[in-house]
Formats: structure tokens, C-alpha cells, sequence
């Protein structure tokens, strides 16, 4: 898959999240910008949502993710 930030090639990779019960998920990383796809990620990309009255949310400030995932290289 292709960074939709750098067009650098992205990894699979298995994520998870270790100050929540979320379960462990499969996405994207992207290791030239950092940028970090998981599978709401990619279906809302697909699938836009319908802009919000009052304006858009500052995605930024809420940094990576917002949160902090642990990182489980998927190798081979
Ligand atoms: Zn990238």
C-alpha cells in the first residue's frame, strides 16, 4: 500500500494499545513519515463522513493516533 501523505511504501503491521483493553489490530505504517493507517482510518478515506455543521475538527492536536499505541513489528 502507498502513503497517502509521502507515496512511500507502507507495512503491515500488527498495533496495540497498552492503556486500554482494545484489542491488538492490524494496519499501516509508514516508516519515511510515520504515518499510521488502521482499518477505520482506510474506511473512512473510502468512505468520507458528512462534514459536521460548525465547522471541521483540528485533527493535529490530538498527535499521532491520540494516543499511545505499542508498536508489535509484524516480521515476515
Ligand atoms: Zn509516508
Amino acid at each position: 500500500m502507498v502513503c497517502f501523505k509521502c507515496n512511500g511504501w507502507m507495512f503491515q503491521e500488527r498495533f496495540s494499545d497498552p492503556l486500554s483493553d482494545a484489542p491488538d489490530f492490524q494496519g499501516w505504517h509508514c516508516p519515511v513519515c510515520g504515518l499510521i493507517i488502521d482499518p477505520l482510518i482506510l474506511f473512512n478515506r473510502i468512505h468520507p463522513p458528512a462534514p459536521r455543521p460548525g465547522g471541521n475538527r483540528n485533527l493535529k492536536s490530538m498527535g499521532k493516533m491520540g494516543f499511545l499505541r505499542k508498536k508489535i513489528a509484524l516480521q515476515g
